[in-house]
């Protein structure tokens, strides 16, 4: 069986490590090949290499950068479906969907190919007679991108290609359920003209993560992931003295007043709702129905529901498999907690006839109703197929449920009421608000993350927020040679 390695220094790296881990196609269930598991020494030696570059990348001309960012931008577009079969292959999601997370990746590398704007600094002159003032950016050094299973390529693109673009030189660790396309993206980063060291992949698990973590020579640490995670994750990289964004779980909720239109409320919740399998940090997991639209609202939902074709993500399905056998079983078993709890199950995905090999990682697409708030059901996050309706009365009693969350990634509000929408807007908790939009994932040029247990650090990912995340700012006083200074003075400098 073949192994995925690691990609140091513009090469494929092997690694000292005997410690694998398997990568299936979850839509067969088989293993299909193995991973490396990176040691501490493999780490080390992916920094080493990054260090290395990072003197030669961090001076290299705005220009320069900013060619070769084009040049990966033009390669990916023109290969996007070799990607989006990788993607298929090892996440399972449908190629339709893979397409649409290189779209999103691909915004931000246009991003990062406005790099020379991007890097303007200040400049104010005469702040005193003959005395300048400005600051430049500069590039932090080495940085850490730590990015999980369910966008194995376009959460990597949230970050490297700003990080990179802006003169630092990175080291990815990405999910090792999915290794494939992280290094398949470093290929084409080389071939696009960058040099080698700037952009390296290490593969692993927990130990490769704390080797980063703990790496004097790490500047940095962008992680995606699941909230325990991710609170570890900002803990043991600040307690290293990193700068830190650790982006977590979620639980989002579609807030529906009765006056929104039933139809488009129904197709985004099924679209956002099933997408992805469900595997998506901005899924919809719950409907709080405001009353009297729940009965008339699922009625439309499930309808849907019967038309969706769940299988093998090649074969033009609108869903795919979950991403390991343990995952689907851990997502299944939710449905016998709704059961315990008094919830009704509408929509049962278990045992679901499906487009695809029987041994696949299947859960179909599951609705539940009556969800009491104090089930696990409602307070986790479950991270599959799973939609839950939960029924209020009112708007305020829908939008304390939300800001009563743990999580604050993403949400939405559906209705044609403006002021309803403009009231939601100011007060609910959430880094990420739709209007009548199910899945609000900030557009490239602006920045990507939630509040509460959704987001560790104050850094966004991409948009405005990536290259003060990425750069340090200098600023610098000057004076030149003007017969008028000089003389003592032992007071605090004043203008
Ligand atoms: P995960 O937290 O299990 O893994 C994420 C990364 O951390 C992986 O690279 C993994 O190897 C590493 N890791 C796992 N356990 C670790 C440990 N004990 N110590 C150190 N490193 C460890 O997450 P996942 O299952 O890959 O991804 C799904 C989760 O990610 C969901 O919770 C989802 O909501 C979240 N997510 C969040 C966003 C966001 O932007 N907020 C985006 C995508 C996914």
């Amino acid at each position: 069986m073949s192994v995925v390695k690691h990609w140091v220094n513009g090469a494929e790296f092997a690694g000292a490590s005997t410690r694998t881990a398997p990568v299936y196609n979850p839509a067969t269930g088989e293993a299909q090949r193995q991973v490396a598991l990176a040691t501490t020494a493999d780490v080390d030696h992916a920094v080493q290499a990054a260090k290395a570059a990072f003197p030669g990348w961090s001076n290299t001309s705005i220009a320069k950068r900013q060619q070769i960012m084009f040049a990966f931008r033009e390669g990916l577009n023109a290969r996007k479906d070799e990607l989006a079969a990788i993607l298929t292959n090892e996440h399972g999601k449908v190629l339709s969907d893979a397409g649409g997370e290189i779209a999103r990746g691909l915004e931000v590398v246009e991003l990062a190919c406005s790099i020379p704007q991007l890097m303007k600094g200040e400049f104010s002159e005469n702040v005193s007679t003959g005395v300048d003032v400005y600051s430049i950016k500069q590039a932090l050094g080495v940085v850490g991108i730590i990015s999980p299973f369910n966008f194995p390529a376009m959460v990597p693109l949230w970050f490297f290609p700003l990080a990179i673009a802006a003169g630092n030189t990175v080291v990815l660790k990405p999910s090792e359920k999915d290794p494939s396309a992280a290094i398949w993206m470093a290929q084409l980063f080389k071939e696009s003209g960058l040099p080698d060291g700037v952009f390296n992949v290490v593969n692993g698990d927990k130990e490769s993560v704390d080797a980063l973590l703990e790496h004097p020579d790490v500047a940095s640490i962008s992680f995606v992931g699941s909230t325990p995670i991710a609170k570890y994750i900002y803990e043991t990289a600040s307690k290293h003295g990193k700068r830190v964004q650790a982006l977590g779980g979620a639980k989002n909720h579609m807030l529906v007043l009765p006056d929104a239109d039933l139809d488009l409320v129904a197709d985004s919740a099924v679209n956002a709702g099933f997408g992805s399998a469900g595997e998506r940090c901005m899924a919809i997991s719950v409907v709080v129905a405001v009353e009297p639209v729940a009965d008339a609202l699922i009625e439309k939902i499930q309808a849907r529901m019967s038309g969706l074709k769940v299988g093998d993500g090649t074969r033009n399905c609108d869903m795919g498999p979950l991403i390991t056998r343990e995952h689907r079983d851990k997502v299944a078993s939710y449905l016998e907690v709704a059961e315990q709890d008094g919830a009704s199950i509408v929509v049962d995905g278990r045992g679901i006839e499906v487009d695809g090999d029987a041994n696949g990682f299947w859960l179909g697409p599951t609705l539940i109703d009556k969800v009491p708030t104090s089930s696990k059901v409602y307070t986790e996050e479950i991270f599959g197929p799973v939609l839950s309706v939960v029924r209020v009365k009112s708007y305020d009693e829908g939008l304390a449920l939300i800001n009563g969350s743990q999580y604050g990634n993403g949400t939405a509000i559906f209705t044609n009421d403006g002021g309803a929408a403009r009231r939601f807007q100011n007060e609910v908790t959430v880094g990420m608000v739709g209007i009548n939009v199910p899945i609000p994932v900030p557009v490239g040029y602006y920045s990507f993350g939630g509040w509460k247990n959704s987001l560790f650090g104050d850094a966004k990912a991409y948009g405005t927020q990536a290259i003060p995340f990425f750069t340090r700012e200098k600023a610098i006083t000057s004076r030149w040679l003007d017969p008028s200074h000089g003389g003592i003075n032992l007071g605090f400098p004043q203008n």
